[in-house]
């Protein structure tokens, strides 16, 4: 009985799919793999109940979604603004917060890394293509397990520790990314357009995000895998 338990996190209420929570299948594959068990949160703004799950789970894997409510950062809404969730957004920034005040791991996947930043008071580009100086493209058609541009490494942290080259191939599926990084946070990933692709707290590298998917690359990247392993390993330790 070591093995830790991973909080990951839903989107709700798709499509014709009212009154439904999802989580997609690979996420918590990558949690098995990794030797964690997943168990997907339901999303709700009961106060007490967010503290109830950040207390007991011992690490929290955030998926991608929705865009974030940039009133969350100070903005007005851009016009190419998808649809946002500010329900979620409440959801995932509490328990983000609770999360890092127990100091457990957290590992932000696309919008997961969105939300790290905003919940530490960094900020976004609401629509990369109208916004900044976009070279390359980061709405990829096609299979999901096929990376399609690369991304340069940066610092000391842990996605060096998982890319010892100092590089990676990644899938790309965002139309936003990080504009001003947070406060005790570094870049550790830049497309090469200039796009952030990755950050990490520099107190706690067990807090990380990356701008990708890796749910969909893990099978067959070893560095990315890596990267899963080494989240489940950090929230081991607050298993009891
Ligand atoms: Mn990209």
């Amino acid at each position: 009985m070591m093995k830790p338990l991973i909080g990951v996190t839903s989107s709700q209420d798709k499509g014709d799919c009212p009154d439904t929570y999802f989580s997609g299948k690979m996420y918590s594959k990558a949690v098995i793999a990794a030797g964690g068990i997943p168990v997907i949160l339901p999303i709700t703004d009961d106060r007490e109940l967010i503290a109830e799950l950040a207390a007991r789970i011992d690490g929290l894997l955030l998926i991608g979604g929705v865009d974030i409510d940039p009133r969350l950062y100070g903005e007005e809404p851009h016009p190419k603004l998808g649809r946002i969730d500010s329900q979620r957004d409440y959801f995932e920034l509490e328990l983000v917060k609770l999360m890092f005040e127990y100091k457990k791991a957290i590992f932000g996947i696309c919008r997961g890394s969105q939300i790290l930043n905003i919940a530490f008071g960094g900020t976004l580009y609401q629509d990369i293509a109208g916004q900044f100086k976009n070279e390359i493209k980061h709405t990829q058609d096609g299979a999901r397990w096929y990376p399609t541009h690369t991304v340069e490494i940066k610092g000391g942290g842990t996605l060096a520790q998982a890319f010892p080259a100092g590089k990676a191939e990644v899938n790309s599926y965002h139309h936003q990314s990080i504009k001003e990084i947070a406060p005790g946070f570094m870049v550790a990933a830049l497309a090469p357009d200039g796009v952030v692709e990755a950050l990490e707290c520099i107190e706690h590298p067990h807090i990380f995000g990356v701008q990708w998917h890796p749910e969909h690359l893990w099978q067959r990247d070893q560095g990315i895998f890596k990267l899963f392993q080494y989240f489940v390993a950090q929230a081991r330790p607050y298993h009891k």
